[in-house]
């Protein structure tokens, strides 16, 4: 999977702008703030993703800019492709696949992408949302159907929390509590399913990258963790929902009391694991971010086996945060796919990866 070209029109910063870049490594530099994240983004948005950095399709559209575009040729599937993405304000976005209309979904699995950024490197340490974020991007590029599932729960959780939180004041919310329960049970036992698998390819895919960075002295184990009463995250979907649905069974005054849904795959976690010990506790900060870096590499792995190329890599401000041997391992690890790096100061990366420098200047590229 690689990025041939691509065409910004509207697009945060851009107003008009056209790049093509190298089918190995790509280094986009220049000051802060001249729009280099901007360009992984969109890079990014042709996963069929939300942006890592908003939900909000409207944030994408320059600000002077009634809409927005990104155009991008792309080869994918052994064949070169065109992929449009046009943004407008309150509307929902509209994706073209050479030129044919398209649910965004159509882009899962055709173009892969993984991001690498400062924030990924606290993945361990901080709250099971980071790492719910990691299986949620990586599953929805893989699986379509995951993508709209998700969407689904939001949804569902969303009405469920505002019924939680209101019933009080308006007790005929009531009536609608047990239909919205239901149907979070429904979504929750497909999404455990993909999540137990998707966890367990991390997990073998994980195991060895980080052996051979830790110099053969750590084991990291990634585990997953949902709802505690179901047995089987890989049994068969109704017997999931069942023992889900108890659970809100169980917990349905709880919630009531609580004002929030207490129960669901939106409390899942990735328990990450090192020499058998809980990282979160207990890894030291370089511990962690090894280990971070490695599920990151190994997320790169599973793409590349599910999908038969390498997704493109966007390392967005990373290297900076790394000393030198991270550095090193992560340089070593990328080959054999296309790459984006952004940096600040382009000499030192591009000469030791051999990369392209492109440099970003208030929107514009050279
Ligand atoms: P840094 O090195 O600090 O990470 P960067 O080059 O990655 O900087 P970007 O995050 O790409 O910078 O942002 C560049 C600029 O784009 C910012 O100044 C931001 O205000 C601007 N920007 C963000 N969204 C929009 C938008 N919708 N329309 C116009 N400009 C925007
Ligand atoms: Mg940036």
């Amino acid at each position: 999977m690689r990025v041939e070209r691509i065409a910004l029109s509207g697009f945060r910063n851009y107003d008009e702008e056209t790049v093509s870049f190298e089918p190995d490594v790509n280094v986009i530099c220049g000051p802060n703030a001249q729009g280099k994240t901007n360009l992984l983004e969109a890079v990014y948005l042709l996963t069929g993703a939300h942006s890592f950095r908003t939900r909000f399709d409207k944030e994408l559209i320059g600000f002077d800019c009634d809409w927005g575009s990104i155009l991008a040729d792309v080869e994918a599937e052994g064949r070169s492709q065109t992929i449009r993405l046009l943004f407008k304000r309150g509307q929902r976005r509209q994706v073209t696949v050479n030129s044919v209309k398209k649910p965004s979904s159509a882009l899962a699995g055709l173009v892969t992408a993984v991001l690498f950024s400062p924030d990924d490197l606290y993945l361990i340490k901080e709250g099971a949302a980071a790492r719910r974020r990691l299986m949620d991007n990586a599953i929805s590029q893989l699986r379509p159907g995951y993508a709209a599932l998700l969407s689904d729960y939001n949804k569902l959780y969303e009405n469920k929390t505002r019924i939680l939180k209101d019933w009080r004041e308006k007790p005929s919310l009531l009536t609608t509590l047990d239909e919205f329960s239901d149907g979070l049970a429904k979504c929750s036992a497909r999404m455990i399913r993909y999540r137990a698998s998707f966890a367990e390819r991390l997990a073998a895919a994980a195991g060895p990258i980080h052996r051979d960075f830790s110099g053969g002295k750590e084991e990291l184990g990634v585990s997953y963790k949902t709802v505690s009463t179901v047995t089987d995250p890989r049994a068969p979907a109704e017997e999931i929902y069942a023992q889900v649905a108890e659970h809100q069974r169980l917990h349905r005054q709880a919630e009531l009391d609580a004002g929030q849904c207490l129960t669901g795959v939106h409390k899942d976690d990735l328990e990450i694991s090192i020499n058998a010990m809980a990282a979160r506790s207990f890894a030291s900060q370089g511990q962690a971010r090894t280990a971070a870096l490695s599920l990151k590499l190994a997320e790169r792995e599973i793409c590349k086996a599910e999908t038969g190329e390498y997704p493109v890599l966007l390392l967005d401000d990373v290297l900076s945060e790394l000393d030198s041997a991270r550095q090193e391992f992560v340089l070593n690890r990328i080959g054999g796919g296309q790459t984006l790096i952004t940096c600040c100061e382009d000499e030192d990366i591009s000469r030791r990866t051999g990369g392209k420098v492109f440099t970003v200047k208030e929107g514009r590229i050279r």
